[in-house]
């Protein structure tokens, strides 16, 4: 990659692309679960990350959210927009998994008859705390407005998402997105890949995501393989 780096996370570098206000992803083969506790690699999950990202930002784009998403440059590359990101996870969820299973009691798989969104604060050092509206004022992350926003435009890439991975043969359980500002605008940013969605086949429930590797199921690398293609289908 040409440019200067500019951050490296956990799954992705970020490199200057030459043009203002515009920069390079590059996804990674590692893997971390557990706020960075487990340590891993899959065999070309950045290639499937990449492209999986880059197919999804296409879709919300023809059906009218703002992305950052520019183009695919390379296997592993994608050019994308400068966003100011804002330091919130938002996770939006159709059925019970993960923390909502053990935060609720309720059993994995239950499906939730209206989506539910939650806002994290995205910091490591915290652990990613679960956040109420008065705690997001309080810590000026968000106005009312904005919060606003950024639980419609959730429901709606869920609404778009869901949609599209059932027409796959896939169920979207739960997924993580992050939002940025463009020239003051909310702008859809990050990734979405098997690494911040829950995927399971719809027909065996078998776990197409990240949860094979924070659980140790085996067949990683072929689940995100398989993601891939149905994605691409
Ligand atoms: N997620 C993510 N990054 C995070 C936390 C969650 O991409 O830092 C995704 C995760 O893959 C799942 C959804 O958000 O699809 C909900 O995750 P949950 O709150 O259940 O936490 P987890 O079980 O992943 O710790």
């Amino acid at each position: 990659m040409s440019g200067e780096l500019l951050y490296e996370g956990k799954a992705k570098k970020v490199y200057q692309s030459g043009e203002s206000k515009v920069v390079i992803v590059e996804f990674k083969d590692d893997a971390t679960a557990f706020n960075g506790a487990k340590k891993g690699q899959i065999a070309d999950k950045g290639v499937a990350n990449a492209a999986i990202s880059a197919k999804l930002f296409q879709l919300l784009e023809v059906r009218g959210i703002a992305t950052h998403f520019r183009e695919q440059l390379d296997s592993r590359s994608l050019k994308v927009d400068w966003l100011k990101m804002i330091p919130l996870e938002v996770v939006v969820r159709n059925r019970v998994a993960g923390s909502l299973e053990k935060r609720t009691g309720l059993k994995e798989g239950t499906v939730l008859e209206q989506a539910v969104v939650e806002l994290y604060l995205k910091n490591d050092s915290l652990g990613d705390p679960l956040l109420n509206d008065d705690h997001i004022r309080v810590l000026g992350l968000a106005g009312p407005e904005l919060l606003s926003q950024l639980r419609t435009q959730a429901h709606r890439i869920n609404n778009i998402l869901q949609q599209f991975f059932e027409q796959r043969n896939l169920i979207l359980v739960d997924f993580k997105l992050e939002f940025g500002l463009r020239d003051n605008q909310l702008v859809l940013g990050d990734e979405i890949s098997p690494d911040t969605c829950r995927l399971w086949d719809q027909t065996t429930l078998k776990k197409l995501d990240k949860d094979r590797f924070r659980r140790d199921l085996g067949s990683v690398e072929e689940a995100y393989r398989e993601v891939l293609e149905r994605v691409l289908s």
